[in-house]
């Protein structure tokens, strides 16, 4: 096993999830292959290691994360905690609920400094392309230096491809775009609500990123939210300042079009269209092409390419649970690697296995709780095949019930809410101050008891209005 060699692709969630699955079986005794974690950006944490910069980095390449300012889980914690590494651990306190980003990126990274793995990833390092050798069925791996700006290659047993799938931007077209007297923008290149204080906003999409950059934007001061929907509105009880509209049809100069023939002017439009699923490192034989779907195309137990089984993927499903999906997926590939699980040979099999999951994902019909507990049972499926720590799947499903119920009662208040921890079996308490008055969202803020003066100007000056308006 020693001399084995896996490559993991980036040194986000899922790729942490899995250098812990083999550090786990190493701490247990278990001898482990070599692990090389090809990351390209400068530090772990994926998406959730947050920078200003939009576009290209400092060194040319695409910036990889989508997050910004401001951005809280949309989900319940008590729904991704990991199970061998829970927030009370990690915080030594209990936290609310809905942590801003500072705070989940310190949980991800408390886990991986514990388990010691950093020096196994190689930072700065993108894949630029994998080759698989028919002739010795290795593969290989040309990584790019970025410190030394060397390009090198070296050869693996198994490819472990992490490198998330929220990044590449999906940019639809509509007419007047060239002429439009304003800032248009992707969800990918959004950082700071501010920017739109005071602006009349138009956001499309009708998904996550529409709810969540409108709820900032709303938060820190927008005019007024216009979300145009493609197919079917959100339907949530929005503020009065907010809208939704049919989908766009054109703009021309600030005035945006509509399908039903109504129009309004417009500052900046947002466009919150999706994401690809995007591997310009990868030829066509080893490349996943798959819609944004909970049963991702061509994948046995959504992590064994069909197309050469030495080759996973993590993390590539869209998502109701994350981190400890990951989890569940990364000790499943560990064991397949450790040779502890089997993979069919006979690729009938597989392709059996992927119908099966599409055809049961789409017997719901699109409804939520149907996908929830579809995404959980995926996970109960897996961690009963490896020694994952078993939790209450089921528990954790009811948090995310109880959220999507508690969105519906109240869009700008659910992050309010507490719920049950499945690991710890204890409720988180509420926070010191609502989501819509908690302007600083800074790990240190969000830690303390009890809410304090910010030390940010814009902030304090946005309070003040707020009191003197009586909001
Ligand atoms: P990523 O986090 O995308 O990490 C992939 C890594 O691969 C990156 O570090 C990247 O630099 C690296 N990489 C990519 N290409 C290469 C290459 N060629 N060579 C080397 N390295 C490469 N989930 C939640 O649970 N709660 C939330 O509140 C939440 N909020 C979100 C908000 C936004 C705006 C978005 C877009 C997603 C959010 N998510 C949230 C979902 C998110 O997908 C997961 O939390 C998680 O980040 C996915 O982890 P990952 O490791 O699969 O991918
Ligand atoms: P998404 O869920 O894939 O949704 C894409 C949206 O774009 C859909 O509503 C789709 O419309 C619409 N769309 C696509 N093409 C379009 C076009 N040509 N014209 C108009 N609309 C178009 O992507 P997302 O909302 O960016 O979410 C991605 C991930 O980020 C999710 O996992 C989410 O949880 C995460 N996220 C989290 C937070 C947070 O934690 N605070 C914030 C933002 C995002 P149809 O519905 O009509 O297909």
């Amino acid at each position: 096993m020693k001399s084995k060699r896996v490559a993991i692709i980036g040194a986000g969630p899922s790729g942490l999830a899995q250098m812990r699955a083999f550090q786990s079986a190493r701490e247990k005794g278990e001898e482990i292959p070599e692990i090389v974690c090809f990351e390209k950006q400068s530090n772990w944490g994926g998406l959730w290691n947050y920078t200003w910069r939009t576009g290209l980095d400092e060194r040319g390449e695409p910036v990889h994360s989508s997050m910004y300012r401001y951005l809280w889980s949309n989900g319940p914690k008590e729904g991704l905690e990991f199970a061998d590494y829970t927030f009370d651990e990690h915080f030594g306190q209990e936290i609310a609920s809905y942590p801003p980003r500072a705070v989940l990126f310190d949980y991800i990274e408390g886990r991986v400094l514990k388990a010691g793995i950093r020096d196994w990833i190689r930072f700065n390092t993108p894949v630029r392309f994998v080759r698989y050798n028919e002739s010795d069925g290795t593969f290989t791996v040309t990584a790019h230096d970025q410190i030394k700006d060397t390009t090198y290659e070296e050869t693996f047993d198994h490819v472990i491809c992490a490198s998330g799938h929220f990044s590449t931007p999906n940019v639809p077209y509509y007419e007047g775009f060239e002429g439009f007297n304003g800032r248009i923008l992707h969800a990918h290149d959004f950082r700071d609500a501010r920017e739109f204080r005071d602006k009349d906003l138009l956001i499309l999409g009708s998904s996550y990123s529409a709810e969540d950059i409108g709820s900032q934007c709303w938060k820190y001061g927008a005019k007024s939210i216009t979300v145009a929907y493609r197919n079917a509105p959100m339907g949530f009880a929005w503020p009065d300042n907010w809208e939704e509209v049919p989908a766009l049809v054109r703009v021309d100069g600030n005035t945006a079009y509509f399908k039903d023939g109504s129009s309004r002017q417009v500052d900046a439009i947002i466009l919150c269209t999706g994401y690809q699923h995007f591997f310009n490192f990868l030829p066509d034989d080893l490349r996943l092409k798959t819609a944004n779907r909970l049963a991702a195309a061509d994948l046995y137990k959504g992590v064994v390419f069909v197309k050469n089984t030495k080759m996973f993927y993590l993390g590539m499903q869209d998502q109701w649970f994350t981190f400890n999906m990951f989890d569940a997926q990364a000790w499943w590939v560990r064991d397949a690697i450790l040779g502890k699980i089997a993979i069919p040979e006979d690729r009938s099999v597989l392709e059996k296995d992927v119908e099966e999951r599409v055809a049961l994902e789409d017997a719901g019909g699109g409804d939520a709780s149907h996908a929830i507990k579809y995404q959980g049972d995926y996970i109960k499926e897996l961690i009963a095949e490896t020694d994952y720590p078993s939790f209450d799947v089921d528990g954790a499903c009811e948090a995310f019930y109880a959220w999507k119920k508690h969105k519906k009662e109240d869009i700008m208040g659910f992050r309010n809410k507490s719920y049950r921890s499945v690991m710890t079996g204890k409720v988180s308490p509420a926070h010191h101050t609502p989501w819509k008055d908690a302007l600083d969202d800074s790990l240190e803020a969000y830690l303390q008891r009890t809410p304090s003066e910010s030390r940010d100007a814009e902030v304090i000056s946005l309070h003040k209005q707020r009191a003197a308006a009586g909001a």
